[in-house]
């Protein structure tokens, strides 16, 4: 006779399971920020000097984040700098990333946001031309349902804190957003949970841009999508997403801890 469970019984199975196996090591948070980069960096995401790693540091107020003219591929643990809410250098050896005024925008009104990354990957990039918003209609994209804002017109390079206001307005109390004409941001509460949808992002934007190319696309059911969704955004999915992630940049050279 077939066994039937209810989901619930799965899902509890699988997270003890999951806690057991899957243990993370315990990176600092420069060292996520330096991992991400480089992961960022494998899944094309880099566009010159453009896009940002930053993350909320203990003290209140300060920001970790990659030195300024440095490229993706080039992050290390060391040359993480940190800064004051004003962009002032505290604490290594580097310059403060001037762009990234409009996250501090974002950190001030979103204070359950510890980690922000926005940059310009090819096929987010593409979408951001069409004025259409990301649709997540796939099982392995769908953290991004009911879950992506859109910023249909672009108001310039975001240097400013009008960028700022503009951006954290249209995101909203999403985790993510696309902009007109730019590119994508996650606004997430951990480093990891921040890269991983950084890489799903631009995962999405390639299907739909390939999906489209066939026909329109198809919805998904939303009850399942929202179950989708949550499932997708555990924080020991997650974790173990960005390892997995991580292994790859590790295998090609420890330096990136250092
Ligand atoms: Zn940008």
């Amino acid at each position: 006779m077939a066994i039937v469970r209810p989901k619930e019984a799965y899902h509890e199975r699988t997270s003890t399971e999951m806690n057991r196996h899957l243990r993370t090591p315990e990176w600092n948070v420069r060292q996520k920020i330096a991992l991400s980069c480089r992961m960022l960096a494998d899944e094309e995401h880099e566009s010159g000097l453009a896009g940002q790693i930053t993350a909320r540091a203990e003290k209140p107020g300060t920001y970790w984040m990659l030195s300024f003219g440095l490229g993706f591929d080039e992050a290390q643990a060391s040359n993480i700098v940190l800064c004051d809410d004003d962009l002032n250098l505290l604490e290594g050896d580097g310059m403060v990333n001037p762009a990234n005024r409009f996250h501090l925008w974002i950190y001030r009104h979103r204070p359950h946001v510890n980690s922000i990354i926005h940059t310009h990957p090819p096929y987010c990039s593409a979408l951001s031309l069409t004025g259409e918003p990301l649709i997540a209609a796939h099982m392995d994209t769908s953290m991004f349902y009911d879950d992506c804002a859109h910023l249909p017109h672009w108001p310039g390079p975001p240097i400013g804190d009008e960028e700022g206001e503009i951006i954290h307005n249209a995101l909203g109390n999403k985790r993510s957003i696309l902009l007109a004409h730019h590119g994508q941001l996650c606004a997430c509460s951990t480093v990891e949970e921040a890269a991983v949808l950084s890489i799903f992002i631009e995962r999405t934007a390639r299907m739909q841009l390939l999906a489209r190319a066939v026909g329109p696309i198809k919805q998904l059911e939303p009850a399942l999508a929202k179950e989708a969704h949550d499932y997708r955004l555990k924080p020991k999915a997650l974790g173990a997403t960005f390892h997995y992630f991580a292994r790859r940049v590790l295998r090609k050279g420890a330096d990136v801890l250092e």
